[in-house]
């Protein structure tokens, strides 16, 4: 396990996935029933874009830091996200920035429940101590892949599952796809959102088409890309792909992403856009 989170926190992907996240979570809200959010691959909770580890490669300048200047920060249906953003900054400080199970217990109301899974020793001590005593989350250092099967579905049968894993090994992305299978299997009701990094277009055909065949019903994939696909490995885009979406999201998702382009993306080089996987 040499990924950490701390090094692209606040970086562009995190920003598109945050935002994307908080559509979700605030659609769940549109029911008093309450709901569980898990996060299967959580990181530390919350982060601070001065210390070494974010200072040394710089990435959130280009994410959450352009984002803060421009006026697209005032956008509507970026209001979960910034309240969310500015509260970690209210209670630590300027230099504070969220990660998704610290995002998504801000958005919780008092019936819901957040279960996040964090595996890195030193990390999943980190989160445990940032919800300490918040019965409202539960902190697991667990594989977030048994998570999948053995803890589904939550008793709330209502719900959200991030799986943010950090791609490290080779065949994660064939292993998502068939894990996210399973996972569906088990709680056919479920929402699912898988984040990915967009490298290499060969791959990113190859997962959209694994998750397509995988079975399962309603998925959509939201691209965003910084800039085209390139002859080398970098990362020119982040991915979100979604199975169970809300009727709102695509159009929720394509307009996120359009409002970020300018401020996020390589200009005039820049696009994104909503394929629909499989149908309902
Ligand atoms: N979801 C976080 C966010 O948005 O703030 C970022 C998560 S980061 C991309 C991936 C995390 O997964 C890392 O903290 C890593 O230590 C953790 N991880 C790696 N393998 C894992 C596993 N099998 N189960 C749970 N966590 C794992």
């Amino acid at each position: 396990m040499n990924y950490r989170h701390a090094f692209h926190a606040g970086n562009f992907a995190d920003v598109v996935k945050h935002a994307l996240l908080c559509r979700l979570i605030e659609y769940l809200k549109h029911k008093d029933k309450p709901f569980r959010v898990m996060d299967t691959h959580a990181g530390r909770g919350r982060y601070d874009l001065a210390a070494d580890e974010a200072l040394r490669t710089g990435e959130h300048e280009a994410g959450i830091a352009a984002l803060r200047a421009s006026a697209v920060w005032e956008d509507a249906l970026l209001a979960p996200y910034r309240s969310a953003v500015e509260a970690a900054e209210t209670a630590f400080g300027p230099t504070a920035y969220p990660g998704s199970p610290w995002i998504a217990r801000h958005l919780l109301r008092r019936q819901d429940r957040l279960s996040a899974y964090e595996l890195h020793p030193v990390d999943a001590k980190a989160l445990a101590a940032e919800f300490a005593g918040d019965v409202q989350v539960k902190t697991i250092a667990l594989d977030g892949w048994l998570a999948l099967g053995a803890h589904l579905p939550p008793k709330e049968r209502r719900g959200l599952v991030l799986i943010d894993p950090p791609f490290e090994e080779a065949g994660e992305f064939e292993r998502i796809a068939a894990r996210v299978g399973e996972a569906w299997r088990r709680w056919p009701g479920g929402t699912y959102a898988i984040w990915y990094p967009i490298k290499r277009q060969a791959q990113h055909e190859a997962f959209h088409e694994a998750l397509a065949e995988g079975g399962m019903r309603n998925v959509v994939a939201a691209d965003f890309f910084r800039e085209p696909f390139s002859a080398d490995e970098r990362l020119v885009g982040t991915g979100f792909a979604v199975v169970n979406p809300p009727f709102t999201f695509a159009a929720e998702a394509e307009a996120v992403m359009r409002a970020l382009l300018p401020v996020l993306g390589v200009p005039d080089r820049a696009n994104c856009g909503i394929v629909a996987l499989v149908g309902e």
